[in-house]
C-alpha cells in the first residue's frame, strides 16, 4: 500500500448517479464520506440514461431537490411494455409521470448537491485494489497513494473492480444481442423515430427535443442520437465509426453519411446480479450490483434507490447506533428489487424480436396491458411505485412508500416529504396522541403530531385504512403502522434506529457537518 493520504468513515468508489446519491445521503447524516472518481470532471461523454421515473423523482423530492431536475427536464407519459402504453397519470403521487432528462444533466445536478453537502471528491484517480481487515479497509489508488476507510462502497459501474476484487460472483446471463449507440452528425436525413426489423429495434432522434401534447418533437438541428442493433453480438472492445457505419448499412442499406461522432458506445442485454451486496466492510450499489438491458430505463433508478436504502443504514452503523447486521437488510431489501428489474428487462428483450410468433406474444401482452388492473400493476412495477420491503404481515403501508400527504401541524401546513428532507426518521402521530414516550429516541427520530383529513391511497392497492400513527424510515418506507395502540413501536424503533443508549451522540446531521 502506498502513502496514506486520508482517512474517511466511508469511501465511495465511483461518482456516477449511485455514488453521488450515496455520498449525499451519508453527508446528510453527518458521516465523513469521500468519493474516488476516475473521471477528471463530471462531464459524461454521451447521454446514456434518458431520465427519471416516478419513484426516483419522489426519492429526490424527499430530499428537497426534485425541483432542480423538474426545472430542467420534460414531463411525459413514456412508460410502455411490449409496445403497450403504461400511463400513470391516474396514480396517487405528485409525480405521476416520467421526466425526460439526459444522464449528464442528472449527474451535474446530483454533483452540485453533493458539493453543497461538502463531499470531497478525489478526482482523476482510480481505485486499483483494496485490503480489508477487522477495523477497516485500505484502499489503493492509481497515483500510488492510499486511503483508509471504515467502509468501502463500490458504486463503480457494471465492470466494478470492487466487486471483482471482493470475489463476489456476478450471476446471470451472457448477452444475446448488442446495439451501437452514438451521437454524431448525419449528411442525409433519416426517417426519425423507432424502427423494428428482423435484427431488432433501431432508432434515430436528436439529442435535443421537446414534449408537445405528450409527443416527442425533435429539434430541427443539433447532434443526432443513433441506436442500431448489430447483426451479431459485438466484441467488448470500443466500437468505431466504421463499426457504426457498417451496422447502419446492414440495416438501412445506407449510413446516411454519418460523421463527426462525439460518442460511440455498445450496450448489450447482458443480465447479471451480484450474489451478495456485502462482504464484511465492502458493499456494492448500482450497476456494480446489477446490469441488464436498458429497456424500460431502470438502471439509474435502481442505483439511486439502492443508495437511498443503504445511506442511512450505513450512517447508523458507522455511528454505532445500529449493529452491523442492519447492513444485511440492504441486501435483503434491494436484491429482490433488482432481480425483478432483471426479469422484466429480459422479457422486454425477448419481446423485441420481430418474428411472427414474438409479434403474437407482444399482441397478447398488449391486450392484457390494455386492461386496467394489469396496466396499473406493470406501470407501478416499472415506475418503482409498488416496491414493498418485506417487514412482515400487517397494514398495507408496512414496508411500502409513505405517500406525500398534505399534513396540518401546530406549526402550519407541511408535506410528508418535507419532513424527510434532512434524512431523519419520522414518528408521525395522526390526530390522537400516541401515549408512547419516544423521548429516549428524540435525538434521532423526529416525533411529529399532525392532522390529515384526506384519503390514504396507494398505487395499485387504492384506498387503505387510515393509520393512527406511522414510523417512517429516512428512505421514505414505513417501518411501523399504529392502529390505535403502540404495540410493536418500541421493537420497531430499536430494530431500525438502535436502542436509545447506543451510538455516538450527534446533535443533528446538519450540526456536525
Ligand atoms: C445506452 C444506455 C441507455 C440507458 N438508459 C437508461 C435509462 O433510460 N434509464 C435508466 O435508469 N438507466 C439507463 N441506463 C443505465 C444507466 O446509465 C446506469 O444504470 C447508471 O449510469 C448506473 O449508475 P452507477 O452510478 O451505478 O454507475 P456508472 O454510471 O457506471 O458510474 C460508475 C462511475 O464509477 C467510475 N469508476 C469506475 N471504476 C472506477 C475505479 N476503479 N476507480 C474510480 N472510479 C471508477 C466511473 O468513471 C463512473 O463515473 C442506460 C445505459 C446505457 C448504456
Amino acid at each position: 500500500m502506498g502513502w496514506r493520504v486520508a482517512e474517511h468513515a466511508v469511501v465511495v468508489v465511483g461518482g456516477g448517479p449511485t455514488g453521488l446519491m450515496l455520498a449525499g445521503e451519508l453527508a446528510l447524516a453527518g458521516v465523513d464520506v469521500a468519493i474516488v472518481e476516475r473521471r477528471a470532471n463530471q462531464d459524461l461523454p454521451g447521454s446514456r440514461a434518458g431520465g427519471l421515473l416516478s419513484r426516483t423523482i419522489e426519492v429526490l423530492d424527499q430530499r428537497g431537490i426534485a425541483d432542480r431536475f423538474l426545472s430542467e427536464g420534460q414531463k411525459a407519459q413514456v412508460g410502455q411494455f411490449a409496445g403497450a402504453p403504461l400511463e400513470i397519470s391516474d396514480f396517487p403521487t405528485r409525480h405521476n409521470y416520467a421526466l425526460g432528462l439526459w444522464q449528464n444533466h442528472i449527474e451535474r445536478i446530483l454533483a452540485g448537491w453533493a458539493g453543497e453537502l461538502s463531499v470531497p471528491v478525489h478526482r482523476g484517480r482510480e481505485v486499483t485494489g483494496f485490503a480489508q481487515d477487522e477495523t477497516g479497509v485500505d484502499v489503493e489508488l492509481s497515483d500510488g497513494r492510499s486511503l483508509r476507510a471504515g467502509y468501502l462502497v463500490g458504486c463503480d459501474g457494471g465492470r466494478s473492480l470492487i466487486r471483482k476484487a471482493a470475489g463476489i460472483e456476478f450471476v446471470g446471463w451472457d448477452p444475446t444481442t448488442s446495439s451501437l449507440i452514438a451521437e454524431a452528425e448525419l449528411a442525409e436525413e433519416p426517417e426519425w423515430g423507432i424502427h423494428r426489423d428482423a435484427f431488432g429495434v433501431h432508432s434515430f432522434g436528436r439529442v435535443e427535443y421537446e414534449i408537445r401534447d405528450g409527443e416527442v418533437v425533435f429539434m430541427d438541428r443539433g447532434p443526432v442520437r443513433v441506436m442500431v442493433t448489430e447483426e451479431r453480438v459485438g466484441p467488448t472492445t470500443e466500437p468505431t465509426l466504421r463499426d457504426l457505419s457498417e451496422a447502419l448499412i446492414a440495416v438501412y442499406g445506407t449510413d446516411y453519411g454519418i460523421h463527426s461522432p462525439t460518442w460511440i458506445s455498445r450496450f448489450t442485454d447482458m443480465t447479471r446480479q451480484a450474489a451478495a451486496y456485502r462482504d464484511r466492510r465492502v458493499l456494492l450499489a448500482g450497476d456494480a450490483a446489477h446490469v441488464h438491458a436498458p429497456d424500460g430505463g431502470q438502471g439509474l433508478q435502481t442505483g439511486v434507490q439502492d443508495a437511498v436504502n443503504l445511506g442511512w443504514k450505513l450512517a447508523q452503523v458507522v455511528d454505532r447506533i445500529s449493529p452491523e447486521r442492519l447492513l444485511d437488510t440492504y441486501h435483503a431489501e434491494r436484491h429482490p428489487v433488482a432481480a425483478r428489474v432483471l426479469r422484466s428487462t429480459m422479457a422486454a428483450v425477448a419481446l423485441r424480436r420481430a418474428d411472427e410468433r414474438t409479434q403474437a406474444v407482444r399482441d397478447t401482452m398488449s391486450e392484457l396491458l390494455g386492461m386496467d388492473e394489469p396496466r396499473k400493476r406493470f406501470a407501478a412495477m416499472l415506475s418503482g411505485l409498488d416496491i414493498r420491503y418485506d417487514l412482515g404481515e400487517g397494514h398495507p403501508l408496512l414496508g411500502r412508500r409513505i405517500p406525500d400527504l398534505d399534513l396540518v401541524t401546530p406549526g402550519g401546513a407541511v408535506r410528508v416529504f418535507t419532513l424527510l428532507h434532512d434524512a431523519r426518521p419520522v414518528l408521525l402521530s395522526l390526530g390522537t396522541p400516541l401515549g408512547f414516550d419516544s423521548s429516549p429516541w428524540a435525538h434521532r427520530v423526529s416525533a411529529i403530531d399532525a392532522d390529515y383529513a384526506g384519503d390514504w391511497e396507494l398505487p395499485v392497492l387504492g384506498r387503505v385504512a387510515a393509520p393512527a400513527a406511522v414510523l417512517i424510515r429516512p428512505d421514505g418506507y414505513v417501518a411501523w403502522v399504529g392502529e390505535g395502540t403502540d404495540t410493536g413501536l418500541r421493537e420497531a424503533l430499536t430494530t431500525w434506529f438502535g436502542s436509545p443508549s447506543s451510538g455516538e451522540t450527534r446533535a443533528s446531521g446538519a450540526a456536525s457537518r
